[in-house]
């Protein structure tokens, strides 16, 4: 018996209605619509659910992967040999908390967070509509654009540790930087987040949410599958101008291609494979510091 069948006596022990997948395909889970089966996935329904399927892994010695909605993600080809939980089905809570705070749970899309947003005439959110991510990988992150980020919102987080306890930690302690977080450092499961706004014009707000999706449309690839932008914004320059100034647009291995819109993007163009953008990845990296001095670093997460 593999470990992976014990886990699974053990889940349907602890949660026995709880709905789980065997050899489920990471390409239909993620937005670069790339990844082969994964071993086992759990898909929690509620916050219960959620804790009893990590600590049932933990107790077995087997570390789960915690997935958000899979747009910033960069799964191998072949059998991955993981326990997914999968996080937004469950973790959906979305409330207003007094006049100006927001009490998300980790499965809730930043989409519609922001729209809740506007509906209670808060600012301060307008950034992170267009962001196609949850909640939950949006704190892992520290996602953010156009001038914002989640650090400038995110007051308080609630997640359990490597211990199962939950924990909820304020502030400094959420260590948040460049996309980076204590979460993603100590491998906390982030079940919600308390989102502090101000009160503003619900029409300015839908106005700026409305501009920014504008932008994006007008400069990002959104036609193709992706992960968002490949690469960590270098000290002292940009990864797409430092790319496109190497004359890589349309660089293309496979059918995993630097897009000709925007050269931080690696666009699937049909069937791309991980090898496919893991090869062009490499490539890039290396004309790009034989050429610039700049060392690129992945920001797209692997599993693999
Ligand atoms: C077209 C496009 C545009 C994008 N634009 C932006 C942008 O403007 N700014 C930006 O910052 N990003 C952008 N991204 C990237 C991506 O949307 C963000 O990084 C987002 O925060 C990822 O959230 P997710 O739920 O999809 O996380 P996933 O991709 O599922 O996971 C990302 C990481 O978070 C972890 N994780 C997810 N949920 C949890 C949880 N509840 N607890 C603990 N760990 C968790 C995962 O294990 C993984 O390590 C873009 C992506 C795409 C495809």
């Amino acid at each position: 018996m593999t470990s992976f069948d014990q886990l699974k006596l053990e889940l349907h022990r602890v949660c026995p209605g709880l709905l789980i997948k065997e050899q489920e395909p990471m390409r239909d889970h993620t937005s670069f619509r790339i990844g082969g089966p994964v071993a086992l996935m759990a898909l929690p329904q509620t916050t219960e659910e959620t804790i009893a399927c990590i600590k049932a892994a933990r107790s077995l010695g087997i570390y789960p992967f915690l997935l958000g909605r899979g747009s910033n993600l960069l799964c191998g080809d072949g059998l991955l040999e993981h326990f997914v939980v999968k996080t937004n089905p469950g973790l959906r809570q979305l409330e207003l908390v007094g006049e100006t705070a927001i009490r998300c749970g980790a499965g809730v899309p930043m989409r519609q967070v922001a729209c809740f947003a506007q509906q209670n005439s808060l600012t301060g959110f307008e950034f992170a509509h267009g962001i196609p991510g949850s909640m939950g990988g949006g704190v892992v992150m520290n996602a953010g654009a156009y001038g914002g980020e989640l650090a400038n919102v995110v007051v308080q987080t609630t997640a359990l540790n490597e211990e199962g306890e939950i924990i909820t930690l304020r502030g400094e302690a959420q260590r948040f930087g460049y996309r980076h977080s204590v979460f993603m450092e100590e491998h906390l499961l982030v079940l919600e987040a308390r989102v502090q706004l101000m009160k503003g014009d619900p029409t300015a707000i839908q106005e700026r949410m409305d501009d920014l999706l504008r932008r994006r449309k007008h400069t990002q690839p959104l036609e193709y599958a992706s992960g968002g932008s490949t690469f960590k914004r270098p000290q002292g320059a940009y990864a797409a101008a430092l790319i496109d100034q190497c004359g890589l647009k349309g660089y293309q291995v496979g059918a995993a291609q630097v897009s000709e819109k925007h050269a931080g993007f690696v666009v699937n163009k049909g069937g791309a494979t991980c090898r496919d953008v893991l090869t062009l990845v490499d490539h890039v990296k290396e004309v790009v510091f034989q050429q610039t001095g700049f060392r690129l670093e992945l920001e797209i997460i692997t599993m693999l």
